[in-house]
């Protein structure tokens, strides 16, 4: 019966993957994402359903467009395998018994599917374009309100959630007003707000996890550019996606995390 569960997690993991890379692509397009179906990038041929399931679709047709037989990147595949384990992990680590079936967790499931996917999408957006989605941050603020009054109602203590919203509303005001159009500074302030974003979603240990983990790994980074500077001899100016650090090592924190204390 669990495996029923989580096969079904695995497989809405797999669909949401591959909602996410059209969410990446055409949300920085500003492309409508849910009512639009998708289409070959290379003949525009609107896909059909059976050209759509996850990971299926792209064994059956030995990796290519069955209209215009152009490859299709193997990184789709990957990216749907990787999110549907990511999903499966998650829930795994929530250790739900459905013979004793707590109403709490069920909901922070839900909860937690939605917030790992705004994850997704706004870490996969910065990595491609170097850019924190506001529209995408919003979207998953509604999310973590929503879960908040949930918590409400179940006579779970709000206040300090209510405090790092209104953080987070200060630094999205204030990036709109006053900073609008210093790119760099701008940038800073949309990190901070996704920090905070991390701290509702997750606690504040996981959301300090992250953040240590994502400083490693841009001094890494930092490091390597470096080194192949020195080598090469050209100057490679590379901006790191720091937001898609702090959204994957979240993640990766938030499950292991529940591993830990379910
Ligand atoms: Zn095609």
């Amino acid at each position: 019966m669990e495996l029923i569960i989580y096969g079904a997690i695995f497989i809405i993991g797999t669909l949401l993957g591959s909602f996410f890379t059209l969410a990446v692509y055409r949300i920085p397009l500003k492309q409508d994402i849910t009512h639009e179906r998708s289409y070959c990038p290379k003949c525009n041929h609107r896909l059909e359903f059976l050209d759509l399931i996850p990971i299926l679709s792209y064994l059956f047709l030995g990796g290519k467009c069955r209209y215009c037989k152009e490859k299709i990147r193997p990184r789709y595949l990957l990216l749907e395998v990787f999110s549907g384990l990511l999903f499966l992990l998650f829930a795994i680590s929530l250790k739900i018994n459905i013979f004793n079936l707590e109403i709490n967790k069920l909901v922070y499931l839900v909860f937690g599917m939605f917030y790992i996917s705004t994850l997704f999408i706004i870490g996969g957006i910065e990595k491609e374009n170097h850019l924190v989605s506001i529209p995408v941050l919003v979207f998953g603020l509604i999310i973590e309100v929503l879960y908040i009054i949930y918590l409400y109602i179940v006579n779970i203590s709000i206040y300090k959630y209510v405090i790092y919203l209104f953080l987070i509303l200060t630094i999205l005001i204030l990036n709109k007003s006053l900073l609008n159009k210093k790119e760099k500074q701008s940038y800073v302030l949309k990190i901070l707000a996704l920090c905070f974003y991390l701290v509702i979603g997750t606690k504040e240990e996981i959301a300090i996890a992250s953040i240590i983990i994502t400083l490693l790994l841009v001094a890494i980074k930092q490091i390597i550019n470096k080194l192949k500077q020195r080598k090469e001899k050209t100057n490679i100016n590379k901006q790191i996606p720091i937001g898609f650090y702090l959204c994957f090592a979240n993640i990766a924190a938030l499950i292991i995390y529940n591993y830990i204390v379910y």
